[in-house]
């Protein structure tokens, strides 16, 4: 056993062992995120196991703990300014991979760097917006300004539960949910929708919510031609069609 020193504190570790790894089995709390014990080498992707190391009287320097191993004598020290600042830059650069990784934005707050706009996955091309009031003409979407920026949001009780924004969507950011019996439209982690699910009246499949089969029946009661179309999911629709 070997004598390192962290932070001021003497522990007694393994020599030539991962830094990292001596530190976390004395309970030194270091953040890292692509160090497996179980693999051999580290290849210091992450970057955010950052502290100052300094050995025999050298210059101390920032190094990646994961990489260094320990000897004896070799002082550490893990929250000064520039392992803080090295973390900041490293958690930033994660964050340009993955915006939305939980585990970052917590780092990031962790570390107090403001995330100026926490992204949702909408470009605000604001397709659902209009094709939901324009061609549907639920209105059920609209924008709302939070925190200086645009949102789009659901407006309460509108909705039909036809798809047609998700339909429409071109990152994919509102989501439809058929399970069971049930439709759930959501945007990020809020909902827009929650709709029971109609069977068709042939196969049995539940495929459309009562509201739009509803609003359906009143759009095309001009056309009693295609009304009863209505009660059959598109695959019992075409084979109706074909048949009659
Ligand atoms: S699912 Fe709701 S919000 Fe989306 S287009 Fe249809 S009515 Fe509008």
């Amino acid at each position: 056993m070997i004598t390192i020193v962290v932070d001021g504190k003497e522990y007694n570790v393994e020599k030539d062992i991962s830094l990292l790894k001596a530190l976390r089995a004395n309970g030194v709390s270091i953040p890292s995120l692509c160090y497996h014990p179980a693999l051999k080498k580290p290849i210091g992707a992450c970057r955010l196991c950052v502290v100052e190391v300094c050995q025999s009287g050298g210059a101390a320097k920032t190094a990646l703990s994961c990489a260094v191993k320990t000897s004896d004598g070799l002082q550490v020290k893990t929250s000064t300014d520039a392992v803080c600042a090295a973390r900041k830059k490293a958690i930033l650069q994660l964050l340009t991979l993955a915006p939305q990784s939980e585990i970052l934005l917590k780092l990031a707050s962790d570390y107090g760097i403001e995330i100026p706009f926490q992204p949702d996955g909408c470009i605000r091309c604001r397709l659902c917006e209009r094709v939901c009031s324009d061609i549907v003409g639920a209105a059920a979407l609209k924008m709302e300004k939070r925190d200086g920026r645009n949102y789009i949001v659901s407006v309460e009780g509108a909705c039909i539960g036809c798809g047609t924004c998700a339909n429409i969507c071109p990152t994919k950011a509102i989501r439809v949910e058929d399970k069971e019996s049930v439709r759930t439209i959501r945007i990020r982690n809020e909902i827009i929708g929650v709709h029971p699910l109609e069977q068709c009246a042939i196969c049995g499949k539940r495929f459309a919510t009562p509201r739009f089969l509803e609003y359906i029946h009143h759009r095309t009661l001009p056309h009693p031609d295609v009304k009863d179309h209505h009660h059959y999911c598109p695959s019992c629709a075409k084979l109706y069609l074909v048949a009659s």
